[in-house]
């Protein structure tokens, strides 16, 4: 726990510092941890360390860990891995926050098990590199899956977009073109305006290009143990 909340307070000494470097205000930022892999007990320590948006990759794990720490009142969950159109009902009783919608059979999907009323946060996912397989919207069919969200589904509120910079090339590069697809969401949804970017090695360069929701996971929680 002394661990976890030393390494907690480096990584937010560490966003203050991007951001102030850019001009920006540390306090607009938004630190998710990425608690993957963990047990839901280090869910708890966080959220003891004051932590209330944490994030999950595998819906399973996500539902589990939901279920098991429904006492956590005020915790949000941000659903930011692949999901399976027919996991969407899962999905959606368990996060606050979907990162990932990628297509609009997954977004019809999410939005059909929405009740009356009831509005779910998504981010549309970008892909950065030119491999389809590293998942998210090509760039260039952005405003049409944007256009289908706001047209089509009532229950989903698109915030704006999410991406994981490519293992290729400079992450700065990235992200500067995150940064213009994210203005090119806005032609559609002038209000989304968030930008879900930066991981534990390149969270520095996510603040730079604009970032709002940064997603760190071993800076802050140590190694993750292996896979199940
Ligand atoms: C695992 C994961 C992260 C966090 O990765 P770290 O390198 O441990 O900070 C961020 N985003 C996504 C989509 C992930 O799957």
């Amino acid at each position: 726990m002394d661990d976890l909340a030393s390494r907690l307070a480096a990584v937010d000494a560490r966003i203050a510092d991007a951001a102030r470097a850019v001009g920006r205000d540390p306090s607009e930022i938004t630190r998710i941890v990425v608690t993957k892999f963990h047990p839901a007990s280090l869910v708890s320590d966080l959220f003891r360390l004051g932590v209330r948006d944490v994030g999950e990759n595998r819906q399973q794990e996500l539902t589990a860990k939901t279920q098991e720490l429904v006492a956590l009142e005020g915790l949000r969950w941000h659903f930011i891995g692949q999901a399976q159109t027919k996991k969407a009902r899962a999905v959606r009783a368990a996060a606050s926050v979907v990162h990932s919608v990628d297509r609009a059979r997954l977004a019809d999907a999410l939005d059909s098990v929405g009740e009356d009323g009831d509005v779910l946060d998504v981010l549309l996912q970008i892909n950065l590199t030119d491999d389809p397989g590293r998942g998210g919207v090509a760039p260039d069919q952005i405003e049409p899956l944007a256009e289908h969200v706001v047209g089509g589904c009532p229950t989903l509120r698109v915030r704006g977009v999410m991406a994981v910079a490519p293992l290729d090339e400079p992450a700065a590069a990235a992200f500067e073109r995150l940064a213009g697809y994210a203005g090119r969401l806005r032609t559609v949804v002038p209000d989304a305006d968030w930008i879900s970017a930066g991981m534990t090695a390149d969270f520095p360069e996510a603040i730079a290009a604009g970032a709002t929701h940064l997603r760190i996971g071993s800076a802050i929680t140590g190694e993750r143990p292996p896979h199940l």
